[in-house]
């Protein structure tokens, strides 16, 4: 082998790739483009939808989500409605598998869109309810057509009002008529 041609067959490859277009961004500065419907690290949920069913933690299939309910004393004509106490989230130990999404009956819960949740512990890592409460509602598009069929981008910086992340129709029957025909059955 001639002597050097090692050498500039690694300064080749260095020429090459010196006038490439680099493809790593400055991160956090720069921001890759993200799907609508990717999963991050944080939960959507919306406690005006929230009945307390726990439907979504008897689904987790690790257990993570701990949900305390105690009556509250409203709706008692539809069969009362639970006071959230509790509803923590470890998400040191999820998966992002999304079974509890899937499995809640009333859209109150949603995957996020956010990935910047990194702690020193991990006990910091268990999202709360007050967290669940004030985190700004931009819930990820999986799993939710009905937020694709708006169009909706979580990456836009646009929130999602409870109302408006329901999979229900406009065809479906109100809370009113729902309530009235309710009452003509007793
Ligand atoms: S995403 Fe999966 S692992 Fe995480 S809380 Fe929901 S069901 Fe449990
Ligand atoms: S988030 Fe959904 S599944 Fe979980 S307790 Fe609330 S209504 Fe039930």
């Amino acid at each position: 082998m001639t002597y050097g041609a090692g050498i500039a067959k690694g300064l080749m490859v260095t020429m090459r790739n010196l006038f490439r277009k680099p493809t790593t961004v400055q991160y956090p500065e720069e921001r890759l483009p993200q799907h609508p419907r990717f999963r991050g690290e944080d939960f959507v949920w919306y406690e005006e939808r929230c009945t307390g069913c726990a439907s979504c933690a008897k689904y987790c299939p690790l257990g993570i989500i701990k949900i305390v309910t105690s009556p509250s004393g409203t709706q008692t004509q539809e069969g009362e409605k639970y006071r959230l106490e509790v509803f923590d989230i470890d998400i040191a130990r999820c998966m992002f598998c999304g079974l509890c999404v899937e499995a809640c009956p009333y859209d109150a819960l949603h995957m996020g869109s956010g990935f910047e949740r990194g702690r020193y512990a991990r006990n910091d890592l268990t999202i709360h309810i007050d967290e669940l409460k004030s985190a700004p509602k931009r819930p990820s598009t999986w799993f939710r057509p009905q937020l694709e069929a708006k169009g909706y981008d979580p990456f836009s910086g646009e929130t999602v009002p409870w109302q408006g992340v329901s999979r229900a129709s406009k065809n479906d029957p109100t809370k009113e008529e729902m309530d009235s025909r309710w009452v003509e059955r007793q």
